[in-house]
C-alpha cells in the first residue's frame, strides 16, 4: 500500500464520520433515482433504515402528487448544474407529511462524468406523524356534540361518531357498512341523489335543511353540511357530514310565529274596537263645534277635534297593517290625474302645516295613471307629513314630478335630519323606526310600510336617498297608463 492510497483511505473514512453524524439528512442517488447511500439524519427523518432504503427507487419518500419534481432535479443535475434550497413536501414511513428545504449536487466520478446526485435535506417543518394526526382527528371527531359521518359516493356509511349513536339510536357497528338510506325516510331518498351529485361536482352542500329517521322510527329536523372527502391525489372518495338537530330551533320559530300571529290579531282587533268610540266622539265634537258661540270654548273644541283626527289617522294605519298582513288590502282601480292629487294634497298639507313651505317642481300638467286615488294620495301624505315632522329646522319642502321611461317620478324632498346610508332599507319595514333620529317626533313606524306596500301593489317602485344632517328625499315610480 502506498501512501496516496492510505491517504484517500483515510479521506473517505473522514468524509463518511461526517456524513454518519450531519443533522442533516444526507442521501445519494444514481441519475435514475435509485437510492444508493442513506445516513442515520435520513433514517430519523424519514423513518427508514439504512438497509430498507438503499438499494429502493427515490421515490419511496416522495409524494406521488410530486413525482414530477424529481425529473426536474435530475434534469438540472444530469446538466451539471446544482438545485439549492430547493423547499418541498416528502413522505416518511408512517405516511406523515415532512416539509423540507433540498440541496442536490452532481455526483462525478474520477474523469468527471456525472454518475448520481447527492442530496442534503433539511427538516423545515412542522411534522405530524400521520397516525398521530388521525388520532388527534379521531379524538375531535368522537367528542364532538355534531353527529359526524362519512361515506362513500355509493352511499355506504364509513364512520359514525358517537354523536351520530346518540342522534339516531344506530352503533357504531350497526351503521358502519350499511347503506346512508338507512336513516333516511323513503320520501327523502331523492335528496340523497343530489347530494352526492354534488359532491361529484366537489362542491359543498351547505345548510340543507331536512328530516332524518331515527332508528326507533322518529323524525328528527336535521340542518346538514356535506363536504367532498379528497385522497392525496385530489380524487374525490367520499362525502363527510355534519348534522345538527334544529328541533329546538324549529319549535322556537313555530313558537314566534304563532306569537307573531297572535300579534297582529290583536292589533286588528283593538285598531277595530278604539274606530267606533273615537268615530262617535268626533260626531259630537262636530256637532259641538256648531253649538258653543263662547269663543274660547270654540278653540277647546277644535283642538279636540285636530287630536281626534290624529288619533283617527293612527287607528287607520294600524287597520291598514292589518289588512295587509291579512291579505285584504285591496286597491280601487281607476284612471286618475297624478298632477292633481299632487296639488290638492299639497294644498291640504301646506294649509295644517303653516311652519313649512311646500313647492312643486315640475313641467308636467297632466299624467295619467291607473290607480287608487285614496291609496296614492294617502302615500303622498305620509311623506309630505315625514318632510315636515323630521325637518323642524328647515323650512322647505320641494315636490318633484316628471314623466320619464321606466314611468311617472314622484319626488318629496325635505333639508331635515336626513337618514343613515345603512338604514335606508330598513325604514320601509313594519313598526321600523330610527329612534335617535328625532326624540321630539313621535310615531309608530308603519307609515313607510304603507307607503311600500301602497306602491308596490301599483307595481312601482319607492325607495330613499339622503345625505345625514342635510335631508332627505322619496323617491316613487308608478307605471303611467298606457294610451288606449
Ligand atoms: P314614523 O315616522 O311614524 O316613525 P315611518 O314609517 O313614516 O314611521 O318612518 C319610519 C322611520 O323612518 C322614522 O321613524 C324616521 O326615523 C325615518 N324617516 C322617515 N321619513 C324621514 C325623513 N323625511 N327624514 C328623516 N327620517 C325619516
Amino acid at each position: 500500500m502506498n501512501d496516496e492510497v492510505l491517504l484517500l483511505e483515510e479521506k473517505q473514512a473522514i468524509l463518511a464520520a461526517i456524513v454518519a453524524s450531519s443533522d442533516d439528512a444526507i442521501i445519494s442517488k444514481t441519475l435514475d433515482g435509485m437510492i444508493t447511500s442513506w445516513n442515520p439524519a435520513a433514517e430519523r427523518l424519514f423513518g427508514y433504515t439504512e438497509a430498507e432504503a438503499v438499494g429502493r427507487h427515490i421515490s419511496l419518500i416522495i409524494p406521488d402528487d410530486r413525482l414530477d419534481e424529481e425529473k426536474f432535479i435530475i434534469g438540472k443535475v444530469a446538466n451539471g448544474e446544482k438545485v439549492d434550497h430547493f423547499e418541498t413536501i416528502r413522505r416518511d414511513k408512517k405516511g406523515g407529511s415532512v416539509m423540507i428545504s433540498l440541496t442536490v449536487s452532481p455526483i462525478r466520478d474520477r474523469k468527471g462524468k456525472i454518475i448520481g446526485a447527492s442530496k442534503i435535506a433539511r427538516d423545515i417543518g412542522l411534522r405530524l406523524q400521520a397516525d398521530e394526526k388521525q388520532a388527534r382527528l379521531a379524538a375531535i371527531v368522537d367528542t364532538s356534540d355534531d353527529t359526524i359521518l362519512s361515506k362513500t359516493l355509493d352511499g355506504f356509511i364509513t364512520s359514525w361518531n358517537k354523536a351520530a349513536v346518540r342522534m339516531f339510536g344506530y352503533s357504531e357497528q350497526e351503521a358502519i357498512g350499511k347503506h346512508i338510506s338507512l336513516i333516511i325516510p323513503e320520501e327523502r331518498i331523492d335528496e340523497e341523489a343530489y347530494i352526492i351529485g354534488e359532491i361529484k361536482k366537489g362542491n359543498k352542500v351547505d345548510h340543507f335543511q331536512t328530516v332524518r329517521r331515527h332508528k326507533q322510527g322518529g323524525m328528527i329536523p336535521i340542518s346538514l353540511s356535506v363536504s367532498p372527502i379528497i385522497d392525496e391525489t385530489g380524487k374525490i372518495i367520499g362525502a363527510s357530514k355534519i348534522a345538527r338537530d334544529v328541533s329546538a330551533q324549529q319549535e322556537l320559530y313555530r313558537q314566534l310565529r304563532d306569537l307573531n300571529a297572535k300579534k297582529d290579531e290583536f292589533i286588528a282587533l283593538a285598531s277595530h274596537e278604539l274606530k267606533t268610540p273615537l268615530t262617535s266622539i268626533g260626531g259630537y265634537l262636530q256637532i259641538l263645534a256648531q253649538r258653543v258661540t263662547d269663543e274660547k270654548t270654540k278653540g277647546f273644541v277644535q283642538k279636540s277635534r285636530q287630536q281626534v283626527a290624529h288619533l283617527t289617522g293612527l287607528v287607520n294605519d294600524l287597520l291598514d297593517v292589518s289588512k295587509i298582513e291579512a291579505g285584504k288590502m285591496k286597491f280601487q282601480e281607476a284612471d286618475l290625474n297624478i298632477r292633481e292629487v299632487i296639488d290638492n294634497v299639497i294644498d291640504l298639507i301646506a294649509h295644517a302645516n303653516p311652519g313649512h313651505e311646500l313647492n312643486l317642481e315640475t313641467s308636467v300638467t297632466a299624467a295619467m295613471l291607473k290607480g287608487d286615488a285614496h291609496r296614492i294620495e294617502q302615500v303622498l301624505v305620509n311623506l309630505l307629513n315625514n318632510a315636515i315632522r323630521y325637518s323642524p329646522d328647515s323650512k322647505q319642502i320641494i315636490v318633484f314630478l316628471s314623466e320619464q321611461n321606466e314611468g311617472i317620478k314622484v319626488g318629496v324632498k325635505d333639508f331635515g335630519v336626513g337618514i343613515v346610508p345603512e338604514k335606508l332599507q330598513d325604514i320601509f319595514s313594519r313598526y321600523y323606526r330610527i329612534d335617535d333620529n328625532n326624540p321630539n317626533v313621535s310615531g309608530l313606524g308603519i307609515g313607510l310600510y304603507l307607503c311600500y306596500e301602497i306602491i308596490t301593489g301599483h307595481g312601482g317602485k319607492i325607495w330613499a336617498e339622503s345625505e345625514p344632517g342635510n335631508g332627505s328625499t322619496f323617491w316613487f315610480v308608478l307605471p303611467a297608463k298606457e294610451v288606449d
